[in-house]
């Protein structure tokens, strides 16, 4: 045990932390590019939070999440996802009092108690944003195209942007009566969770990923087909603003959202190709959900990515990452008694911005030329004493092995003038 991590957890480590530092970047510059502030909420918020803003009948919260009581005697989640986080933090710090549209993102893990398998974890990471105050379906086309271009500035290609409309608290009712109708004739074909969820939440049913459920609700009746007119005008605004931006899309009746505060468009992104936990990404609208959370009545939408399937899917479509930058120099030390000298000077060399190290094992010359070889360090800086009475040191070039004395006020421009040339 101790030596092993919790199922479903991962460590990022050297050589695969580079690539998440590159998707981060990406990320922040795009959200930037879109006007979007970054914010960070809690690890841990309290249970209500989850249950009130994930909704209660939601795999999450029935089955998913790290609740425990704390020292306090509270019931304290892990958070499962940001969205609700964000709206409580825009309530909490009445960023609605500001001006509007808000829009934020977030990067982070979050944490669900799921059956782990490749692409799906327990402790996994998000970026996701969510834009609160306007109900224009210029922000759902504009929220859908920035998912897609973050993808395609990865490089990702081949990906299925799927897409609907889940109504509206005005038209669900008739949606919900038709599907309890049309479900009602057919309850020996649903799992056990969907007979039971008929009475609460049957449109949960068209979400199922059961194989009977998935057939049994093949000709049901879909949002599509009893949406209100301003629902109408609101999806097909959307899905014109995204031909005018040359977002290709499918229309996909069975996406749901099936929870009341979910309203208007839905969407989510596959990747065919990476194994059944295909989606890399998804999310929509939520009229609801600020004032389901406590707050004044006010519009919202967001989406959020999952980084790891991102990854597995650059990874699967053989996408190259920039090459992480090592070190600039090694400083090598010929003669022990040279050492204090060495560790001034690379500390002289890193406050002039060059990423600089040494040996700290007391290895020979030979085995720290070794070393710097296995660093892949292009230059190694040789000190020795008879060098450091004469000012200067031996700089090596370690793809061409050719060595020059250079004169140690110079070393550090020298390094610079030289990394520039191979940068
Ligand atoms: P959701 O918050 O469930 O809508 O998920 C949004 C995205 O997060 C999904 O499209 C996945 O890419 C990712 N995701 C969700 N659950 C997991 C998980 N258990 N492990 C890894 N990624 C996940």
């Amino acid at each position: 045990m101790l030596t092993t991590r919790p199922r479903g957890t991962s460590d990022i480590l050297p050589g695969q932390v580079e690539k998440w530092q590159y998707l981060e970047q990406v990320i922040r510059r795009l959200c930037r590019e879109y006007g979007y502030s970054e914010i960070r909420t809690p690890i841990f918020e309290h249970t209500e939070l989850f249950e009130r803003g994930v909704g209660e009948t939601t795999d999450i919260v029935e089955k998913e999440m790290y609740t425990f009581r704390d020292r306090g005697d509270r019931s304290i989640t892990l958070r499962p996802e940001g969205t609700a986080p964000a709206v409580r933090a825009y309530l909490e710090s009445r960023l609605f009092a500001g001006p509007q549209p808000v829009k934020l993102y977030y990067i982070g893990p979050m944490f669900r108690y799921d059956r782990p398998q490749a692409g799906r974890y327990r402790q996994f990471h998000q970026f996701g944003v969510e834009v609160f105050g306007s109900h224009d379906p210029a922000v759902d086309a504009e929220v859908v195209a920035m998912a897609m271009d973050l993808y395609s500035r990865l490089g990702l290609s081949d990906l299925e942007l799927h897409i609907n409309s889940v109504g509206c608290p005005r038209c669900r009712p008739v949606l919900r009566e038709k599907l309890q109708d049309f479900f009602r004739s057919r309850l020996d074909k649903l799992c056990p969770n969907c007979r039971d969820r008929l009475g609460r939440n049957p449109l949960r049913i068209l979400d199922c990923k059961e194989k009977s459920c998935i057939q049994a609700s093949e000709d049901a009746p879909t949002s599509l087909d009893y949406l209100c007119p301003e629902c109408t005008s609101h999806f097909q605004a959307v899905l014109k603003y995204l031909e005018e931006l040359g977002v290709a899309y499918t229309v996909d009746r069975r996406l749901v959202r099936g929870l009341d505060y979910y309203t208007h468009t839905a969407f989510e992104i596959m990747a065919p190709g990476i194994g059944a936990q295909n989606s890399i990404g998804g999310g929509g609208r939520y009229n609801g959900l600020v004032e389901a959370c406590g707050g004044p009545a006010i519009p919202g939408i967001g989406y959020a990515l999952g980084l790891e399937r991102i990854l597995l899917t650059m990874e699967q479509q053989g996408i190259s990452f920039p090459r992480p930058p090592g070190l600039d120099v090694f400083l090598a030390t010929a003669d022990p008694a040279a050492q204090g000298q060495a560790m001034v000077l690379v500390q002289e060399l890193r406050r002039e911005g060059l990423a600089a190290d040494r040996d700290y094992l007391g290895r020979s010359l030979k085995a720290q030329m070794k070393y710097a070889g296995k660093l892949e360090v292009g230059l190694v800086a040789i000190l020795g004493s008879d060098e450091l009475k004469r000012g200067v040191v031996a700089l090596r070039d370690m793809a061409t092995g050719s060595q020059e004395e250079i004169p140690l006020d110079r070393l550090g421009d020298e390094i610079k003038r030289r990394c520039a040339g191979i940068k």
